[in-house]
């Protein structure tokens, strides 16, 4: 189960609807449970077959898929992955969660996610262009403003989005269908500013978790930051039981918290970035082909600059204005989960914290910028170690939110400034997170089943965002 995003999203579900049903009355309960039971699957899953002409000649069939998963409270809504090691079940994962995390974020929309199996960065610009153009061919009439709209994720961009789109505009003119141009521009999020993008989309996920981050530790703070509170070290894995024996960190606040980041692409360095702003000391990033690890802090603006010039991160040791190869050193990405801090942000992939090596994680806090980066067996580790999990479904849903902001605009023929964008965000991440907080207090759970029971409430009574539920 561990390795299968989509069995491990099923699992949280589960673990969630227990919770959820435990304080309904017996007449509610099955009539509750039967909603539930809807959600084990998606409504509709298309699986396409992309033929592109390469740059030889030849002709290479790639695989794709869309996942419609729920449209209870609006249009299905999800981002496009390229990636070698995409799967069916991965893309039905992801759309789960963003059936989960629209609710979450109090958004008008369901869930939905795409993918294809492909690693974009051997293809040309052509060949990906091909690529993106037949994908978007294959799926067009199941896309649109009010039906189902997607946006960028890992290995996709805001160029990538628009040859969609434009896509989708030759397939509707070839057939006579006549678009509002307001209403194309909003099929699509993750747009470049000159294309009907959103001020702040592109680091939308990354500053949603700042504030995400923020209304989190103000609630935290006597937990996580008490000098007092101590990680339990005695939850042993019995196979591994001779790593274990870190010391436990102390915390003495106010001080500048520690923070090492899994993944440097869109979200993780855009987090790292505003971290580093407000003072947090980022002291360790990743990307796929291994971590740099700087005890000093290091700066990531600077750090993503040398990455670019270089090719490669080894080497970026980058502290204040100027990078030193003495100050760093070089650090798997198994190894940099595992560093004594405060925060640990994964933002790379799936199932990267597992039964295997979550007895061994050192960080008080782990906030999930990736989407199911923790499996369901690590949570109930973490758990019993006194390791807090904020979870994907919250930690992230800062992009999606930007990108209503954007489907929006676009239907209204608006254009919002960056202060207006991130001062709505910071209003939505702050209402997420007071909703998850006293759900979990409600039902006396933590943070993850909190967020899935919030949002069952939701998608179940199809309940819509009041301004004014707290009060
Ligand atoms: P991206 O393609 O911009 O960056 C991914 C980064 O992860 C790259 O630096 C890559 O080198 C690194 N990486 C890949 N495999 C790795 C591994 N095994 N170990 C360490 N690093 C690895 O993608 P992104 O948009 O930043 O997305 C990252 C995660 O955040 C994904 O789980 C995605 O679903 C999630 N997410 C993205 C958004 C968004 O707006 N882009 C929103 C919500 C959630």
């Amino acid at each position: 189960m561990q390795d299968n995003p989509f069995q491990n999203a099923l699992r949280q579900l589960t673990l969630a609807a227990n919770v959820y049903l435990r304080s309904a009355s017996p007449q509610a309960r099955e009539n509750l449970g039967q909603k539930i039971a809807e959600l084990k699957q998606p409504v509709r899953m298309l699986e396409v077959a992309i033929p592109v002409r390469m740059d030889d000649g030849t002709i290479k069939v790639f695989q794709g898929y869309r996942v419609q998963y729920n449209n209870t409270l609006g249009p299905f809504k999800g981002g496009i992955r390229y990636h070698s090691r995409v799967t069916l079940d991965e893309v039905k994962a992801l759309a789960f969660w963003m059936t989960i995390k629209c609710a979450v974020a109090g958004l008008p929309f369901g869930g939905g996610k795409g993918g294809v199996i492909v690693d974009p960065k051997i293809l040309s610009k052509g060949e990906l262009e091909r690529l993106t153009r037949g994908y978007a061919a294959n799926l067009y009439d199941c896309i649109g403003a009010y039906k189902d709209v997607p946006a960028p994720d890992v290995n996709t961009n805001s160029q990538i989005m628009e040859w969609f789109i434009d896509e989708l505009r030759i397939k509707n003119e070839e057939l006579g269908i006549k678009l509002k141009k307001n209403e194309l521009l909003a099929t699509i999020t993750g747009k470049s500013l000159n294309k009907g993008g959103s001020e702040g989309r592109e680091e939308a996920t990354g500053k949603g978790g700042l504030y995400v981050l923020q209304a989190a530790l103000a609630k935290l703070k006597s937990q996580i930051l008490n000098p007092k509170s101590k990680i339990n070290s005695n939850v042993q894995n019995s196979k591994n039981k001779s790593s274990l024996g870190f010391s436990t960190l102390d915390f003495e606040f106010p001080r500048q918290l520690t923070v090492v980041v899994q993944g440097f692409g869109n979200v993780g360095y855009n987090m790292a970035k505003f971290l580093y702003e407000e003072g947090f000391k980022i002291v360790a990033v990743s990307d796929s082909k291994g971590g740099i690890y700087v005890p000093d802090g290091l700066n990531p603006a600077l750090t993503l600059e040398c990455k670019q010039k270089n090719g490669y991160l080894a080497g970026c040791y980058c502290v204040g204005s100027v990078c030193d190869l003495k100050k760093g050193k070089t650090i798997t990405n198994d190894d940099l989960l595992e560093l004594p801090v405060d925060l640990l942000i994964p933002a790379a992939l799936e199932n990267q914290i597992t039964g295997g090596n979550a007895y061994k994680i050192k960080a008080k806090l782990i906030m999930e910028m990736a989407n199911g980066p923790v499996t369901p067996e690590a949570d109930d580790i973490l758990f019993k170690r006194n390791i807090t999990v904020i979870p994907d479904v919250l930690a992230n849903c800062g992009g999606v939110t930007v990108s209503y902001f954007e489907w929006d605009q676009n239907l209204k023929g608006e254009h919002w400034s960056k202060e207006q964008v991130n001062k709505k965000l910071k209003t939505y991440m702050e209402k997420a997170v007071a909703y998850v907080w006293k759900t979990k207090e409600k039902y006396k759970t933590d943070l993850r089943k909190a967020a899935f029971v919030y949002a069952l409430e939701r998608i179940i009574l199809s309940y819509h965002f009041k301004e004014d539920i707290l009060d």
